[in-house]
């Protein structure tokens, strides 16, 4: 269980101060996919980085299972809008790459896992050049949960993807979601995504910010991978 009370964060510029997080409560649930949206510059990644420990909070607390975060920790991964893996490493070394050192055999069985959890069978030799983007958002998937994080934060991971592999990997997120049981926090400010994917979904106001609601999703959500993305249409 994560737990934000009365967070505050302000950033300090040469001009003023600029007050971007103003007291902003927040509960998350063990296992659950929470979304939170809001419109852009409300503050949602400040919210996201304080909550994995990137950046410090000026007051208040954040506690992941009453345990006060201070700093980044491979419990803690991020998936970023923007892909994060090394073009020069192959999609085995990108995944690797967190790891850390320890016997090969080993790190090449816990690679393989991923690279099969997402769909990346043969390309564990591929570079991410000889990828397409939807791809590379799986090896960017693939590398974050290798280091088995208990929380998984997601900035806008599909904002760079096209219609078609965005729907495809929304999906994917739901499936890989349901099949390792993490917590997934999820920022967007695409309410319909918040929607599709998540449980709860937190609600922001404009900045200086705070948690406006929690709302239950109401909503059944396509949460069977087997579903075709398209239906065959019949005449
Ligand atoms: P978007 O949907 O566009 O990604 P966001 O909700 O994620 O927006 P943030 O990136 O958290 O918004 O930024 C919130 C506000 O904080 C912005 O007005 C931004 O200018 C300000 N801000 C963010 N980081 C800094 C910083 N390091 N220094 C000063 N101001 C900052
Ligand atoms: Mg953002």
């Amino acid at each position: 269980k994560i737990v934000v009370r009365d967070v505050r964060k302000t950033f300090p510029t040469k001009k003023e101060d600029v007050n971007v997080l103003d007291g902003v409560d927040l509960t998350v649930r063990e296992g659950e996919f929470l979304a939170i949206v809001g419109p852009s510059g409300c503050g949602k990644s400040t919210l996201l980085n304080c909550m994995a420990g990137f950046e410090r909070i000026t007051s208040g607390s954040i506690r992941i299972d009453s345990e006060e975060i201070e700093r980044p920790s491979p419990k803690r991964v991020f998936v970023f809008q923007e892909t994060g893996i090394f073009p020069w490493y192959s999609v085995w070394d990108n995944i690797g790459f967190g790891l850390g050192k320890m016997p090969f055999d080993k790190k090449h069985e816990i690679v393989m896992r991923y690279i099969a959890l997402v769909g990346l069978e043969g390309f564990e030799k591929a570079f991410p050049a000889e990828l397409s983007g939807g791809m590379k958002q799986r090896v960017e998937f693939a590398r974050a949960l290798a280091v088995e994080p208990d929380v998984l934060f997601l900035d806008e991971p599909f904002g760079a993807l096209d219609a078609f592999t965005r729907l495809e990997m929304r999906r994917e997120i739901v499936r890989i979601w349901k099949e390792t049981g993490k917590t997934c926090i999820l920022v967007t400010h695409d309410v319909e995504e918040a929607v599709e994917l998540a449980d709860r979904v937190a609600v922001m106001t404009r900045r200086p910010a705070r948690i406006h609601s929690v709302l239950d999703n109401p909503l059944e959500r396509p949460r069977d991978s087997d579903q075709p993305v398209f239906r065959e249409l019949k005449d």
